[in-house]
């Protein structure tokens, strides 16, 4: 077939597309950078180096069988994916070879579908008919990677593929999940931080999770990974997902002086739940009916505006039974106990979208007001002037919540039940660095 032609054909092309420069109909000798290719793009012409290289393989479904191969294309702008079907395969399967570069003029510009794909493009070319793909002598420089810093993360759509690098601050063991499937996989959730003053959560699969054991204060650099949405803005490895600890390179160094000045001296708390806050108004039925266990957990920044109701009970001292109990008897550990007294309180949050009604705990109330459930309780009943002013200093207050909603059904009407799982104050320095970005976000829609 093509094979014997192959070495003289890209020459030959090459030959005419510098010299016939003017003539339409041959190929356009200006480049553009694969990063601007776009649906719109005509009469473009890009030229890269070819990264990767699939095996020719064939698909079946009831309608028609065929082959396919797809290989990415990197310059040092971005990579893309180009894929060849069925007689397209015949003539460049043999052709393409990985770490050559070529021009590729004509083609099908399409979505990428960014549940699946893993090369960081919107588009993907496929390969049509009027494809002209020729061998290039140029000396290319790829981008090797494009480090992401993390207080951008939030600026990137949901799907998108990144590479970052980061300290190691925490990490869990490797555990066993299974899946809606009923499969079993292997994760480990880490936790990193950047020169940024920023954390993200990276949960590493199967043997992303088994191989690497990260050690905390330990540089990662993880390339390939999805940004995700679940219980708040993470980083998850995809099936092209490399990792490196502690890599040679100037960025590492960057990282770990930045970080000795900021760990010794006062080390920024971080609150990921005000870089990837969300708004009240996002908790609601559709949202909470949209995942599987019903159960939806939400970062808020909001304002307490009122306290409805305090209740007071007997609880299981056990901090991980807490049971309500009526007696000095606890049914859930079937032993004998010291009830504990406990609060919980009805409160209004507002934000700039809406308000919505919590009920928060006693541990948390005592980050909020200082007292314990016996005190409060004891100013409730005797003096609720004291207790109206204990309260009333909290109004008009602004916190960190994190809320986790679920829908009640009782008696056949449903409403959704809101408590709050953790709070936190804004402490300046998060704050301001949380404004910060905002306006760096801000600034950026406005160029
Ligand atoms: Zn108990």
């Amino acid at each position: 077939m093509d094979g014997n032609k192959r070495p003289s054909k890209p020459t030959s092309q090459e030959k005419k597309l510098k010299q016939n420069n003017d003539k339409p109909e041959t190929i356009d000798d200006t480049i553009i950078p694969i990063k601007e290719l776009t649906l719109y793009s005509v009469n473009w012409c890009i030229l890269g180096k070819v990264v990767n290289k699939t095996q020719l393989k064939t698909f079946e479904n009831s309608r028609n069988a065929g082959k396919y191969f797809s290989f990415v294309m990197a310059d040092n702008t971005s990579e893309i994916k180009i894929t060849a079907f069925g007689d397209q395969c015949d003539k460049y399967f043999d052709q393409i070879m990985e770490q050559k570069n070529y021009k590729i003029k004509y083609g099908t510009i399409k979505d990428t579908n960014k549940t699946y794909s893993t090369i960081n493009h919107d588009y993907e070319i496929n390969i049509n008919s009027s494809t002209v793909i020729v061998e290039s002598p140029e000396n290319i420089t790829i981008v090797e990677t494009n480090l992401a810093k993390l207080n951008s993360i939030p600026d990137h759509q949901i799907g998108t593929i990144v590479d970052v690098i980061g300290i190691i601050k925490y990490c869990e063991d490797a555990n066993t999940i299974t899946t809606k499937d009923n499969k079993t996989k292997t994760k480990r959730d880490i936790t990193i931080m950047d020169d940024t003053a920023t954390s993200i959560t990276i949960t590493l699969w199967e043997a992303e999770a088994n191989n690497y054991n990260p050690i905390p204060s330990n540089i990662i650099m993880a390339r390939k990974l999805r940004i995700i949405s679940y219980q708040g803005l993470k980083l998850s490895t995809t099936a092209a997902t490399t990792i490196t600890i502690n890599p040679q390179i100037p960025e590492s160094d960057q990282l770990r002086n930045w970080y000795q000045q900021h760990n010794t001296n006062e080390p920024i708390q971080l609150s990921s739940a005000l870089y990837q806050h969300s708004y009240l108004y996002k908790i609601n039925y559709e949202e909470i009916t949209k995942l599987a266990n019903l159960t939806l957990t939400t970062n808020v920044i909001a304002t307490i505006t009122a306290i409805l109701q305090s209740t007071f009970y007997n609880a299981c001292p056990n901090t991980i039974c807490k049971k309500k109990v009526e007696k000095p008897y606890c049914e859930n550990c079937k032993a004998n106990i010291i009830m504990q007294r406990k609060m919980v309180l009805t409160m209004k949050l507002t934000d700039a979208t809406c308000s919505i009604y919590v009920k928060v705990f006693d541990e948390e109330i005592q980050k909020l007001l200082h007292i314990n459930a016996n005190d409060l309780e004891q100013l409730s009943l005797n003096d609720k002037n004291k207790y109206n002013l204990k309260i009333n200093t909290i109004i008009l207050t602004k916190w960190s919540f994190k809320i986790k909603s679920t829908i009640n059904t009782y008696n056949e009407t449903t409403s959704i039940s809101n408590k709050i799982i953790s709070l936190d104050e804004i402490t300046s320095p998060t704050y301001i660095h949380n404004l910060k970005h905002q306006i760096d976000t801000l600034t950026k829609l406005t160029k």
